[in-house]
């Protein structure tokens, strides 16, 4: 195990140092504002507990103002008037700029959030741009259906029918930290396909890259307005989007609690939502895998991004013949990764995203030993001043114990034997949570069995996690309602009008 800080400098490019170096404000009405009581928030880069930069905190009228200038840009300006064509082409513009700041933002994540920056500029940044790229062709193709009506109790009358689909309207639209401008992307996307306005709120612990894309989007040539871009903490700024009557839809990403209570109060106002929560997926891997395959998968379903992944497989089960051979490696996987800043390209896990999380995640590790559960890799903080906890596996774990059963967010595995195929679908179902499962095997008869037994949004088979801007994704039980990405996207930003002329 080799830890690392940030004692020395690490080379960036000069846009990123210029974009830290003052302090940021938020995207109202197409102006850049501090908040109205002039609060701000501090930025902190994990990798080190230094301030990076400062954001505004805001308050519930920043939220207000924003919120109406996201309503009056829906009601009246150039972009209710705008052609799809004209969305689609401003949608592929963003795209074509996130890509040409890759780097930049890949360093920005890398500062705010603690991944590494090579990481996140081969996936976050290049998946955000292919993001925007994809539901700009959403934006001409969406299509209601034509009815022939045959009314029973007026036959003498001629009717026909055909559905539109509208806008929603007005979407707010609150994100998570772990990964800051892919969610950013997923919302804004197919909202602005849709013809939508936005006001979007990262999360307090990474606003930098949202704000930086709200810059490009301005540039774009998106109408002020159409983007608003607000800066706070949950429970203020947060808490007021999500009960602003204004709104006509709410989109939310984040922990299974917060979105229970962003649902509550959205249902008072009868705002659409959609929510992706939280996930506790297991990762099942049959006695015919390819040991040294089977463990590098484990292994990447559980620590990549230090395993701050709704997805994440934080739940193995491991058919009983090839336990002791697979666990093995995946703890000397666990070992030999090297931690360290995200602005090192030979960082392989980075640090976790706040003080708030390291408490939580090395909190959950020490429940787990209480438990009983032991650890055969990692199991305690890593060095340095940073946020860092070494990748951890625990075994001797089964589903009387907390880190069994809650979601850790942190690159914490626990792994489980099993030897009757029942009995690993009932421990794999044995959650509130339903976002994401993934089989390992080629025994396509078990793994076709297997599929739909499990209860998840999504089951990947030899492999975990990946996305792609054409499959739906989203989840069963408490981990939400609604799908992202996809055709399925389109539908959670546009409501069905039914029209009926009677043309007797
Ligand atoms: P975490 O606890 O790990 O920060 P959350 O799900 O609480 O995860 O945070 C995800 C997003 O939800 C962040 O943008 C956060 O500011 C926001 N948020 C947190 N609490 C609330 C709340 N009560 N109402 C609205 N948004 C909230």
């Amino acid at each position: 195990m080799t830890d690392q800080n940030t004692q020395h400098p690490l080379a960036m490019l000069d846009s990123t140092r210029a974009f830290i170096a003052a302090p940021r404000r938020m995207l109202i009405d197409g102006e850049w504002r501090e908040s109205e009581t002039g609060e701000t928030i501090d930025v902190i880069n994990p990798a080190d507990a230094s301030v990076l930069c400062r954001v505004p905190g805001a308050s519930e009228r920043d939220v207000d103002l924003a919120v109406r200038a996201a309503r009056r840009a829906f009601d009246d300006s150039a972009w209710s008037r705008m052609k799809p064509t004209d969305r689609e082409r401003l949608l592929l513009r963003a795209a074509d700029a996130i890509e040409a700041h890759a780097r930049e933002f890949a360093e920005l994540e890398a500062l705010d959030n603690g991944k590494s920056a090579a990481v996140a500029e081969a996936l976050d940044v290049s998946m955000a741009a292919q993001c925007f790229r994809y539901m700009a062709g959403w934006a001409t193709k969406i299509e209601g259906s034509t009815v022939d009506a045959s009314i029973p109790y007026s036959p003498s009358n001629a009717y026909f029918g055909y559905t539109r689909k509208e806008a929603v309207g007005v979407v707010g639209a609150i994100i998570p930290w772990n990964f800051p401008l892919l969610m950013a992307a997923w919302k804004l996307a197919p909202a602005l396909a849709a013809g939508c306005t936005v006001v979007l709120k990262p999360a307090e612990d990474t606003p930098l890259s949202a704000l930086r894309l709200g810059e490009l989007l301005q540039e774009t040539g998106f109408p002020a307005g159409v983007v608003n871009i607000i800066t706070g903490y949950g429970r203020t700024a947060g808490a007021a989007l999500a009960k602003h009557p204004g709104l006509d839809k709410i989109a939310f990403t984040g922990s299974t609690p917060t979105g229970k209570a962003i649902g509550h109060a959205a249902l008072d106002n009868m705002t659409r939502m959609s929510l992706e929560l939280g996930g506790k997926s297991p990762v099942i891997v049959l006695p015919d895998v390819d040991i040294e395959r089977a463990a590098e998968g484990v292994a990447n379903a559980i620590f990549f991004n230090s395993g701050q992944v709704c997805t994440a497989g934080s739940r193995v089960y491991v058919h009983e013949k090839v336990f002791d051979r697979v666990m093995e490696r995946v703890a000397a996987i666990a070992d030999s990764m090297k931690l360290g800043p995200g602005l090192d390209p030979s960082t392989q896990i980075g640090p976790l995203v706040s003080a708030r999380q390291l408490d939580r995640v090395l909190g959950y590790i020490d429940a787990g030993h209480a438990e009983g559960a032991r650890a055969i890799a990692g199991g305690a903080r890593g060095d340095g001043t940073g946020f860092f906890v070494k990748p951890t596996v625990l075994v001797d774990t089964d589903h009387s114990m907390r880190v069994v059963r809650e979601e850790i967010f942190g690159p914490v595995l626990v792994a489980m034997r099993f030897s009757d195929t029942d009995a690993v679908v009932k421990q794999a179902n044995d959650t509130p949570y339903g976002l994401g499962a993934s089989i390992w095997s080629n025994d396509l008869a078990q793994v076709h069995k297997l599929i739909p037994r499990i209860k998840a949004g999504t089951v990947w088979v030899n492999c975990h996690s990946l996305l792609d801007n054409a499959v739906p994704f989203g989840g069963f039980k408490q981990s939400g309602f609604g799908r992202e990405l996809g055709r399925a996207a389109l539908d959670m930003y546009t409501e069905t009008k039914s029209v009926l002329i009677n043309h007797a």
